[in-house]
């Protein structure tokens, strides 16, 4: 070996391990973006007196920071134990039929809690997009009329569960669910993309108006999110969301 092809070796050996050394790093950062299976708590997206006065403080900090994360804990433990781990909320409710109950549950509570959180807003006064008040009037008639139609829904609920407005294609329906079940399990009569949804389970609403249900819903419109419903109502059209 001379001197120069001693020199290229040492010089592509050093390029082969800087080679190596940074796809190791790239393969590493890959796996850690990788996700990993276990669901999360997902961040609330503002404060917990946000919502005041229609949505009291106190009860946003139990709902979230105790009911979602229950729901969310027991999920991923009910996830491991059957042997599921990696399938995504919405794969599992999909096929929730087949699944053990405890998926039904805590797969239910937490993926319908992530989505009424984004659901609600600090009150804006802010109204539907066009797109989706045009909707809502051919559908129920008027804006008015679809509130009445849902709050009948929600008020209406034996026990716990929830109130849901949901796209099924092109139609716009309204329908209520009980328990943690979700228009997007395989097993509910009434399937669909949900666009808004209102929790009736009496831990949403107890310490405020503690039996006064239908007060509770009258002061849920206040705090509607109604740009990310419009949105969703968009995405769902554009099938950009699943
Ligand atoms: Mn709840």
């Amino acid at each position: 070996m001379d001197k120069r092809t001693f020199l290229k070796s040492v010089f592509l050996g050093a390029a082969g391990v800087f080679a190596s050394g940074f796809t190791t790093k790239l393969k590493a950062a890959r796996k850690k973006k990788k996700w990993n299976g276990e669901f999360l708590l997902p961040e609330l997206p503002y404060a917990y007196d946000a919502l005041e006065p229609y949505i009291d403080a106190r009860t946003m900090e139990l709902h979230y920071s105790k009911h979602h994360a229950a729901y969310t804990e027991k999920l991923n433990a009910a996830v491991k134990e059957a042997g599921l781990t990696g399938k995504t909320a919405l794969e599992l409710l999909a096929e929730v039929s087949k699944y053990p109950l405890a998926i039904r549950n805590n797969g239910g509570g937490y993926l319908n809690h992530k989505l009424f959180w984004k659901m609600l807003a600090p009150a804006t006064g802010k109204q539907p997009s066009k797109e989706l008040l045009d909707a809502l009037n051919k559908h129920f008639g008027s804006l008015d009329a679809f509130k009445e139609k849902f709050n009948t829904a929600a008020k209406t609920v034996f026990g716990s569960g929830w109130a849901w407005l949901v796209a099924d294609g092109d139609i716009l329906k309204i329908t209520a669910t009980p328990n943690q079940d979700s228009p997007v399990m395989d097993l509910v009569a009434e399937k669909g993309f949900p666009l808004l949804c209102i929790d009736i389970w009496e831990h949403a609403y107890y310490l405020k108006y503690q039996n006064r249900r239908a007060e509770y819903i009258d002061a849920y419109w206040n705090v509607v999110n109604w740009d990310f419903v419009s949105q969703r109502y968009v995405s769902n059209k554009t099938q950009k969301t699943t």
